[in-house]
């Protein structure tokens, strides 16, 4: 069955060329070194993703910000003007017709060949499948994948609870259309289920009441009941194809996107945690090595950072979604900072859960809490390098900066390492942990934008170590080599 899940993963791989570029062997063609060459194929095109995506290939301009979706020469007001619903669908794409009039066109009829080459990849492997759920997914998803019609198929894949193979196949986000952020791009995820990990992450999601009656606020402002039916898991992803695999890395998904299956199935969080590992071997490790003092970098461990990272999104079901003074929800009194924050949140309550679950005795040793702190103060500059358009970004900025403020870390002079004090950490955690909490029931956004303008930028001192990290030639992501060829059978 996994073969013919990579034979399907590659078509989305190839479909996700096709809207962010266009001809992918035209442009291949235009070059003959071979660095560049892959280069075009990390960034699924001649636009630097990491770098603002400024065209790294001579006479090649600027990226469409509607990338392939629509014409590039289409105005907003032509948009408008158009009268077609379906215009606005995730599910289409605009091109002009003979006479240079704008028409819509589903993804069904544009990608029609490749659509139907996956969709018989995936009824070939419902028919191999050995768990049900994962079968009746399977054969949903290919007919979804020929009618633009993915509800069923998203609740048939909330539905599956014991498969240890999952595939994760279709056009599902829609950051690659930076013209109206409609259109939706094709993506693959093969993944296998880490079953014992998940056990216990569901376990932990159970402890959410509690943990939220535990929080360092207020009775007021910890009033919600966080939901707890959640389904979390950890996974190994084997292969990451088109959308997922374009620029950085994700090392955690939530889906579907669709809130209509939300109300009636909720939404899975998948940890991927082979990718967390490579992460943590190939940046987090060498930027420790360079920055953190000699005798706490036993405590930088990747149980930790797996921790950081999971509870980082479990943290997210915590506190509060509403405001107090009835300004409506967080998100919309926040505005444009409420992401940041929400970020932030989730950082620094992921690391208070850790604190609160060693006390209840649920993680082991008290080492656990140690590894756990420097190991997200050495995360701090691993994210920091997001820079400050991304919301993680910020978010790392403003803590970093209230970390110093309250001396929750020293930087030794000679040798240029910073050093965790556990115990100002410990308290400058609870602080910044209740300020969060505070800010965002309150829906204060004057007072978020005061944070982000008064914490949220770097410093010419951490400036100067991340150029250390940048000399040492520390990447800021990883590449996947990737395929059946690279599966152990
Ligand atoms: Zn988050």
């Amino acid at each position: 069955m996994l073969p013919l899940l990579f034979e399907a993963a590659q078509v989305m791989d190839d479909l996700f060329w096709q809207q962010a570029w266009g001809d992918k062997q035209a442009l291949m063609s235009r070059v003959d070194d071979p660095y560049v060459k892959k280069y075009l194929e990390i960034n699924y095109g001649p636009w630097e993703r990491l770098n603002g995506n400024s065209s790294f290939i001579e006479g090649i301009g600027k990226k469409p910000a509607g990338a392939q979706f629509y014409p590039h020469d289409m105005t907003k007001e032509e948009f408008e003007a158009l009268e077609d619903e379906a215009k606005n669908s995730q599910y289409t794409i605009i091109e002009r017709d003979g006479e240079g009039k704008l028409k819509v066109i589903p993804y069904h009829v544009a990608y029609a060949g490749a659509l139907k080459k996956a969709a018989d990849l995936l009824k070939q492997a419902a028919v191999l499948a050995e768990d049900d759920g994962f079968k009746d997914y399977l054969e949903k998803r290919a007919k979804a994948l020929l009618n633009s019609e993915y509800f069923e198929s998203d609740l048939a894949w909330m539905s599956m609870k014991n498969n240890q193979i999952d595939f994760v196949v279709g056009p599902i986000e829609n950051y690659e259309d930076a013209l109206l952020g409609a259109k939706t791009s094709f993506e693959a995820y093969i993944l296998i289920k880490d079953m014992e990990w998940s056990e216990k992450l569901a376990h932990f999601a159970s402890l959410l009441p509690k943990l939220q009656k535990e929080l360092p606020v207020d009775a007021k402002y910890k009033a919600e009941i966080p939901g707890c039916d959640s389904d979390l898991g950890a996974y190994d992803v084997v292969y990451y194809g088109g959308d997922c695999n374009a620029g950085s890395k994700t090392i955690a998904i939530n889906l579907p996107n669709d809130p209509k299956v939300h109300l009636q199935k909720g939404s899975r969080k998948i940890q991927l945690k082979n990718s967390m590992r490579a992460k943590f071997d190939k940046i987090l490790l060498p930027i420790s090595e360079l920055l953190i003092v000699d005798e706490q970098q036993n405590n930088v461990t990747f149980d930790a950072f797996f921790e950081n990272t999971m509870f980082h999104e479990v943290a997210h079901g915590l506190g509060i979604k509403n405001t107090l003074n009835g300004s409506g929800t967080v998100r919309e009194a926040l505005k444009e900072t409420s992401t940041a924050i929400e970020e932030g949140k989730a950082d620094i309550l992921g690391l208070y859960m850790v604190d609160m679950l060693t006390q209840m005795n649920e993680l082991g040793e008290d080492q656990v809490l140690m590894d756990n702190y420097v190991t997200f103060m050495a995360g701090l500059f691993r994210s920091i390098r997001f820079g400050a358009s991304s919301s993680h970004g910020k978010a790392n900025m403003i803590r970093f900066n209230y970390f110093k403020d309250k001396g929750a870390f020293t930087k030794d002079e000679a040798s240029g390492k910073y050093k965790v004090d556990f115990d100002k950490m410990r308290i400058a955690m609870i602080e910044l942990s209740r300020e969060i909490l505070v800010l965002q029931g309150d829906g204060d956004y004057a007072k978020a934008q005061k944070m982000i303008q008064e914490l949220g930028f770097i410093q010419p001192e951490l400036q100067a170590d991340l150029d250390k990290i940048a000399e040492a030639g520390i990447p800021r992501d990883i590449v996947f080599e990737q395929g059946v060829k690279m599966l152990q059978w």
